[in-house]
């Protein structure tokens, strides 16, 4: 296990091609040898992955997809875009099982095959699990993350090429956080989760929910964290930045 730190942006949909140039600056940063622990992904969307992939070419940040289709092979779905495409072009992470795209229809089991498909092409993947609010409040929190794990990765064998966010639905773009002493036990029952029903030892798990300039300080306390999946904040390169230098100082 490195002691790397993952930094995750994810622009949902958003970006076009001008805010590509923004992003010179986080390129020109990732070269820092002050900060060669931080791994920084890019998840535009689709529209821009081929422009990412050629931007960041002579550097370290690495580009990956926001989501993709289940099917492994190529087929009538119209609108679709699926691991082999992603692939093809040279992205190297897609993430799976986002909340937004959970609500609009992806099922555990929808999950499991798109990981599926994601390891069959070699794609790293962020495998992200959270409960609502409705569910934490009923106390579902830990019944809600087990079976995301357990279903969305039934017969996937331990592989070291997932990366497992978690994100509370409740703080995706709300402006809170869990605060520091839950979000550790709760990391801590997740690893327990991963190692008993997945058998993986040492999972990378990143964190991601309003990660901001403001809360960074305080999150990055948390040493069980192998770090954070960012959507508002990363798509201003200052912020992004930002938090970056806070988290590794
Ligand atoms: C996300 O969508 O993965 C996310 C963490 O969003 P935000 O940082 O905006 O809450």
């Amino acid at each position: 296990m490195t002691n790397n730190m993952f930094f995750i942006a994810n622009w949902k949909m958003f970006g076009d091609l001008k805010s590509i140039n923004s992003t010179k600056k986080v390129i020109k940063f990732s070269k820092n040898k002050k900060y060669k622990r931080a791994q920084i992904i890019y998840c535009p969307p689709y529209t821009l992955l081929d422009k990412f992939l050629k931007i960041t070419k002579n550097s370290k940040i690495k580009i990956g997809a926001q989501n993709c289709h289940q099917s492994q092979f190529p087929g009538p779905y119209t609108g679709s875009i699926n691991a082999s495409l992603i692939k093809s072009i040279g992205a190297k992470y897609v993430i799976i099982g986002h909340s937004e795209n959970r609500v609009s229809g992806d099922t555990n089991h929808i999950i499991n095959l798109k990981v599926k498909s994601a390891i069959k092409n070699n794609l790293n993947i962020i495998f992200c699990i959270g409960e609502t609010l409705s569910e934490k409040k009923n106390k579902k929190t830990n019944s809600v993350l087990k079976s995301q794990i357990l279903q969305g990765l039934k017969n996937v064998k331990n592989n070291k090429n997932i990366i497992f966010a978690y994100e509370p639905v409740w703080s995706i773009g709300t402006g809170i956080i869990p605060k520091n002493e839950n979000l550790k036990k709760q990391i801590s029952l997740i690893k327990k989760m991963i190692n008993k029903h997945y058998k993986l030892k040492n999972p990378k798990i990143i964190y991601g929910g309003s990660v901001s300039t403001k809360n960074i300080a305080e999150l990055k306390k948390i040493s069980s964290i192998n770090g954070f999946l960012i959507g508002g904040a990363s798509q201003n390169s200052k912020n992004f930045i930002d938090i970056i230098k806070k988290t590794i100082n």
